[in-house]
């Protein structure tokens, strides 16, 4: 039987998605559970064997050859083990072992999270046609990845291209991950909205502190809000303007709950990015929103398996 499928599984904090899926990353079949983040490692694993199960249940599951796991991070693909901070029943924990185990020994791809939307992108979305490409999730935490040479780069662990904690503030407010003034201690949503409500903005009726009502104070002229969301895009572009300069990036897609905000980042952003990205060879940088939905792990998952399995990312294939 030719095995022209794969297995994709998009493992987060709230959910795990999986899905089967074809060459042209097209979700033939989709399973899905919620993530029990809060028990114990094997009672989360059980989930996921739940989903793996309903796919492995499929008559399309003869057709698949390999599967590919794109989850929260940290991630470690050379040892094959995941340590999700908000699962924290997942530490070191061998997940890649345990997933080739139930699907019998298929060939088993892992990739952070951030990097499975980053293949997505590149496959599918926004940064397709580009060969050197920064792809971005800015929400609750701020992730990324990077396609470099026309190629997805993960990384040795998985976990490259991670812009939301390089520091654009150096003696800035400490960040949960022990640095000082990362990306996403000034960008990510519940940042957003902290700086917003220490400047004095106030929700409206429904009493809505999230960076949403934030964007939409903004639109509607705000300027604490409108002076949140430029800071925001400040670190934003200082952050992108270094990854340019580094690796001569082309184009840096925005996506996540606060790249929804659309313009109210996004214009502030190309403004600062002017002031950041100054040199001959990142002036051109072009920023784009993304474009994949909710399914975006599931088939940047999927591209890091049939990338595996071909030397390639799966573009153009
Ligand atoms: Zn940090």
């Amino acid at each position: 039987m030719h095995t022209d499928l794969v297995a994709a599984l998009d493992i987060g904090g709230t959910k795990i998605a999986g899905g089967l899926v074809d060459g042209h990353g097209r979700i033939l079949l989709c399973a899905q559970r919620p993530t029990p983040a809060q028990e114990d490692g094997d009672t989360v694993m059980g989930a996921v064997e739940d989903v793996m199960a309903e796919l492995e249940s499929s008559p399309l599951w003869e057709r698949t050859g390999a599967v590919g796991i794109g989850s929260a991070g940290p991630v470690d693909a050379s040892a094959g083990t995941v340590s999700p901070v908000n699962v924290p029943g997942w530490r070191d924990y061998p997940l890649v072992g345990r997933v080739r185990a139930v699907t019998g020994g298929l060939p088993v791809e892992l990739i952070g999270d951030g990097v499975a939307i980053t293949a997505a992108e590149h496959w599918q979305g926004a940064a397709r046609g580009h060969d050197n490409a920064l792809c971005m999730v800015v929400s609750t935490g701020v992730g990324g990845g990077l396609v470099l040479g026309g190629r997805l780069h993960p990384g040795p662990t998985g976990n490259a291209g991670h812009i939301g904690h390089i520091s654009v503030d150096l003696d800035g407010d400490s960040c949960p991950c022990g640095a000082r003034g990362c990306v996403e201690r000034l960008a990510s949503g519940p940042n957003i909205a902290r700086r917003a409500l220490e400047g004095g903005w106030l929700p409206g009726p429904d009493g809505d502190t999230s960076a949403a009502a934030v964007a939409a104070a903004a639109r509607a002229g705000d300027p604490v809000a409108v002076a949140s969301f430029a800071r925001a895009a400040q670190a934003l572009a200082a952050g992108i303007a270094a990854t340019a300069t580094l690796v001569e990036i082309d184009i840096a897609v925005i996506g996540g709950g606060v790249g929804k905000a659309g313009e109210v980042l996004l214009a502030p952003l190309r403004k600062a990015l002017a002031d950041y990205a100054t040199l001959s060879f990142v002036r051109n940088l072009e920023v784009a929103p993304a474009q994949m939905g909710t399914d975006a792990g599931l088939v940047g998952a999927a591209a890091a398996a049939l990338g595996q399995r071909t030397g390639t990312l799966a573009a153009g294939v």
